[in-house]
Order: C-alpha cells, then structure tokens, then sequence
C-alpha cells in the first residue's frame, strides 16, 4: 500500500510517499512560498539510498492547489517517477486541532465539513491551511480515500481534572475554552516506540514524552494513554519554546495594555513570536544560543536557564501526576540532538531515579538511544519523532 502524506500550512506544503509494505519513504518534498512572487519546490526521490534524485523548481506558485498538482506531476511522471498515479491508494492529511468533535483519525465525508469547518477557530494559524491542502488534494485525487489526522486526538484522554481551566463554567460550554494539546501525533509516535523499546506492552506502561523544537511540549501518558500535556487551548502553553513564552501570569496582557497601551493584538504577536528563547537572547536556533554562550553571552544563557528550568519544573509536577514513570523520552529537533538541553532539563532529578549517562548523553545518533545510568530508575531516551511516518500508519489502520 502506498500512502501519500501532506502537511499543508499557509504558504508551504510538505509530503512524504512511504511504502507501507516496507514502511520506507519513496519521496519527500517541500513546497514553499506560495503565493509569493517567486516560490520554490524540493522533490527528492528515494531519500537518503543510492536511488536518490532531486528536483529542484523555482517559479511563482500561486497557490497551494498549483503546488500540489506540481508535485503529483513530479512524483508521477518524468524521467524519476517513482509510480503512476493510480498505484497511490490512499492521502492522510496532518490537522492541528480537531476539537471535541475529532478525537481520532477520520476518512473525510462530505457532511463532515460543517464541523471542520468550527474547528478553525481553535488554530486559525494552521486549520485552514490544513484543511484547505486535504480539499485540493481531494481534488487531485478523486478516488482514493483521504484520513485527517488530528494533532490533537492524542490528548483527548486527557482528563477533565487537567483539560479544564478554573473559569466560569461557560467559557467552556460556550466558547470551548479548555486545554486541547498539541503536538499528539508526535507524543503518541514516540510514547509507542518507547514502550516497545522497554519491552512492555503500552497499556502498562507509563512515560514522559518531551518534544523540543521550534515549538515545544510535554506529554504525561498512563498506560499508554495521555493524562496531561504542556500546551493549552493553543501552542502557547507550557514549556518556553523558540519564540514563544509558554506559562506566564494571565495578567501580564492587562498590564501591557495598561503601562504599555498595547492592544491584544500585539501583546499576542509579542507572546507568539518575539518570546520564548528569542525575547531573552535575540535568538531562536539552541545552536547559536550554545555559541553564543562559549562567547560569555549572559543573557543567552540566561535563556538556556529558564527554558531548562522550566522543562524540570514540568518533569517533576508530571512525574508527580504518573505517581510511577516507567521512561522519560526526549524528541524533535533540540531533544534529538541537544545534549546540554537534555541533561539540564533532568539535573537535580536523581533522588527520584532520574539518573542521565553523561558519556551516552553526549553521543550522537539518528537511531533511538537509552541515555540513563544504569542505576537510574527512570530508563530515559532520545527518539527520534517520525510524524509522517505516524501520519501514514494511522491512515493505513483507517482505510483497512
Ligand atoms: P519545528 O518542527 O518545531 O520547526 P524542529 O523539531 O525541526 O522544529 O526543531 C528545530 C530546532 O531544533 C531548531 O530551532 C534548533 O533550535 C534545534 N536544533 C536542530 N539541530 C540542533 C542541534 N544539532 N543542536 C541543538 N539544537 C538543534
């Protein structure tokens, strides 16, 4: 079976052809700048085998529907297709948040896009894009079936204890103001790979799952099933992340509109984009913040600081909230390769058997690596997350 995975945002499309047979990746690509005036696409054929092509155009791309037919065309014709176009049996579309309502993968129907449609509100940065790429792909591909896969499903666990906010009653019956997560397909992805690593079947297994990069979030999951996460009713919950400031006081938006007359407007631009990493040191790439830190600069370190504190702050309250934590798991770009990151985040945990190996620690690998001390009791890892991957099988478990 082979499965076409797209990941549509506002002016970019990112896919993955994976064999599901083999689980192997046939293609990758990345479409960018649409809409500007010179946009640009990557397609790459067999990644990373002696098979390996790449495509490279550069021309305007008006829209994401164009961006799309460029791609098929470049998949499924010319000298490096890789199959015709009936040999795709199925799309699976990457969604952010699902709501209430979306609470697992689903094969699109037509009567279901009223209710998609509400669930824009909850990420109007990604839904519309999301479900704007899985119509045109519809479009594209008439006759296969297509799954959405929901970043927020895997959070719909989550308890009301946890997914509730202490406000009046009807900010969340009315508005549906509550805390939905994200991240999911990611946690679940590398909560499962985990339990198979420890050997232990999922449903008795319970982890802390930490994805860090550009965005970032942490993941309780009790027997296999998430009771808590970092983000809120939007990404800008939680952990201190590459431009965004995660937990705050709720009135620092009062006191910014009052000293500062700044609009809600701008206060939210300010959290979403000018904080986290980047409003304490100007920076944003945890690799220039280390550089930046052998060169004495304070306030990057400073930003390393807070973001790790924070991160150890969320381990212990989640370690609490599992009462037993069989593996604690780090993903994504800064957990995959960050050493420093790791350890800090974990420094001081030891009486409560979370014990890291410094010398593993500090190795570097593209596989899956157990970096906790033999005596820790806590086994913890670095995982490598394969959203598109986690995408594909959901889609296949769908279809079949
Ligand atoms: P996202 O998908 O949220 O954009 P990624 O998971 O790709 O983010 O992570 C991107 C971040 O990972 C970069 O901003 C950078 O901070 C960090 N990163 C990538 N490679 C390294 C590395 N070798 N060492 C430390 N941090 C890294």
């Amino acid at each position: 079976m082979k499965i076409l995975v797209i990941n549509s945002g506002s002016s970019s499309i990112k896919y993955q052809l994976l064999d599901m047979d083999t689980e192997s990746v046939m293609v990758t690509g990345l479409v960018e700048r649409i809409g500007e005036a010179q946009g640009s696409l990557v397609n790459k054929t067999f990644p990373g085998t002696d098979k390996q092509t790449v495509t490279e155009l550069d021309q305007p791309i008006p829209n994401h529907s164009e961006g799309l037919r460029l791609s098929i065309e470049l998949i499924c014709g010319g000298d490096n297709a890789v199959c015709s176009i009936k040999d795709i049996d199925a799309v699976g579309h990457r969604v952010v948040a699902g709501g209430e309502k979306f609470c697992a993968p689903v094969m699109v129907k037509d009567d279901m896009w009223p209710d998609l449609k509400e669930t824009e509100r909850l990420a109007p940065l990604h839904n519309p894009a999301n479900l704007g790429g899985a119509k045109d792909a519809m479009e594209l591909f008439p006759d296969v079936p297509h799954v959405l896969v929901f970043d927020t499903a895997f959070h719909s666990t989550i308890p009301p204890h946890a997914f509730m906010y202490a406000l009046p009653y009807e900010c969340y019956e009315k508005d549906n103001i509550r805390r939905y997560g994200a991240h999911g397909t990611s946690h679940k992805f590398v909560a499962g790979e985990c339990a198979r690593l420890i050997g232990k079947p999922a449903e008795e297994t319970n982890i802390i799952t930490i994805h860090l990069g550009n965005g970032a979030s942490m993941a309780a999951v009790e027997n296999g099933k998430c009771v808590d996460t970092s983000m809120g009713l939007t990404p800008l919950e939680g952990l201190v992340m590459g431009t965004r400031s995660g937990d705050i006081d709720p009135a620092v938006h009062n006191y910014l509109a009052v000293n500062r007359g700044m609009s809600i407007a701008d206060i939210d631009t300010m959290l979403n984009k000018e904080s986290g990493l980047k409003g304490l040191c100007g920076m944003n790439d945890m690799r220039d913040i280390h550089a930046a830190i052998e060169k004495g600069d304070k306030h990057a370190e400073l930003a390393l600081g807070v973001q790790t504190y924070r991160n150890r702050k969320y381990v212990s309250s989640y370690m609490g909230v599992l009462g037993r934590v069989d593996a604690i798991v780090f993903t994504a770009g800064i957990g995959e390769n960050d050493a420093i990151v790791r350890q800090k985040s974990l420094e001081g945990l030891e009486n409560f058997g979370v014990k890291i190996d410094e010398e593993v620690n500090n190795q570097r690998a593209k596989a899956p690596l157990k970096i906790s001390a033999d005596d820790s009791l806590v086994e913890i890892w670095v995982i490598p997350t394969n959203e598109e991957l986690a995408i594909a099988r959901e889609t296949k478990s769908i279809v079949e």
